[in-house]
């Protein structure tokens, strides 16, 4: 299925993984508001464009005040989940994070807060826990550990990333994980050990996204990966973990520019507008090319919803926690 599959084939997974979907969730998408709040970055991922050797690389950091401002905007905008993520930057230590953290729930508590910071101890997350955070992401980028090598410096391995994983659903967050799709020596093989890594580790949330080249990394002459095997993927995985929230990612959106609308009719449910300030959005340059780096958070937010409205699906304006949570499952 993974390397070979008609028009046909796919027509029945996507229609297949709509039903399912909608079993859960109905037209309802849900919106998580995205804050990039620092570029720093002390790994050395080969595929990304604010690894520490990227000395091209203009870094930010946004400061508590201007974290809270993107809040205040996103509020106002009807956005009910936060998502804080940024390079694993040693600035933002506990002291810092439970702070911005603790501040962000006291002033809107009927939000979610995600964070999306990279691997840290278990006593660190626990402590974001503690401080009010409700989720987590980090991707566990390929569960082929060969394959993890080959796009990761010596000192990053794939156990401590599972580690990282499992202490998180331990501690009590929603947690969400997930891989690129084409990224440099992916096999299908790595991939068919991607899907049978989420369906042992269940997580709440699953990203994927193609691998786009940056200029500035390593794998710059690689080609992207397909928007055809990510909307197969996705379909397979709304089949896997039913009740999964499952993003049309940015990623999908600057390969093809109905990327978003694609990824929702295939199975995803989420969709994540940006709310940094327009001032540093280029400068989160994960890779090249990636779309709406110069719009306002007004306009990610209702071009998201015309572009959900026309194929039939609609914004939800509350929290969009895990049905998993609700014990009913
Ligand atoms: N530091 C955080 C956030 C990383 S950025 C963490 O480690 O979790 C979020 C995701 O962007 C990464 O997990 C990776 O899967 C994706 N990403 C990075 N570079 C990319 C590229 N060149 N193409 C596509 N996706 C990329």
């Amino acid at each position: 299925m993974i390397e070979e599959s008609t028009r046909s084939d796919r027509d029945y997974l996507f229609e297949k993984a709509r039903k399912i979907k909608e079993s859960y969730f109905g037209n309802k998408i849900y919106i998580r508001g995205l804050i990039e709040f620092t570029n720093y970055c002390k790994n050395d991922c080969l595929y990304c464009g604010i690894r520490r050797s990227n000395k091209n690389a203009e870094r930010y950091r946004l400061s508590k005040d201007e974290i809270l401002s993107c809040c205040e905007t996103g509020y106002s905008l009807g956005f009910r989940t936060f998502v804080l993520q940024g390079g694993e930057d040693p600035y933002f230590n506990d002291e810092r994070m439970t702070d911005i953290v603790s501040s962000i729930k006291e002033r809107y508590g009927d939000c979610a807060l995600t964070l999306s910071l990279g691997e840290r101890s278990y006593e660190s997350y626990k402590a974001l826990f503690e401080a009010g955070a409700d989720r987590y992401l980090l991707r566990h980028e390929t569960a082929d550990s060969e394959h993890y090598a080959k796009l990761h410096p010596e000192e990053m391995l794939l156990s401590s990333r599972k580690q990282a994983l499992y202490d998180l659903k331990e501690i009590g967050f929603q947690v969400g994980t997930g891989f690129m799709v084409g990224s440099p020596y992916q096999t299908t093989e790595s991939l068919c050990k991607d899907l049978e890594f989420l369906y042992e580790f269940k997580p709440h949330m699953v990203g994927i996204g193609p691998f786009i080249p940056h200029h500035d990394t390593p794998f710059k002459d690689f080609d992207a990966g397909s928007v055809d095997l990510t909307l197969l993927l996705i379909g397979i995985i709304r089949l896997i973990l039913p009740a999964a929230l499952i993003p049309a990612t940015t990623a999908l959106g600057t390969l093809s520019s109905r990327g978003r609308e694609l990824g929702v009719l295939s199975g995803a449910n989420v969709v994540m507008p940006n709310l940094s300030p327009t001032n540093v959005r280029d400068k989160y340059s994960l890779y090249d090319n990636k779309i709406c780096t110069g719009d306002e958070a007004a306009e990610c937010r209702y071009c998201m919803e015309r572009r959900m409205n026309s194929i039939g699906s609609v914004i939800a304006v509350d929290r969009g926690d895990s049905p998993l949570l609700a014990g009913s499952l």
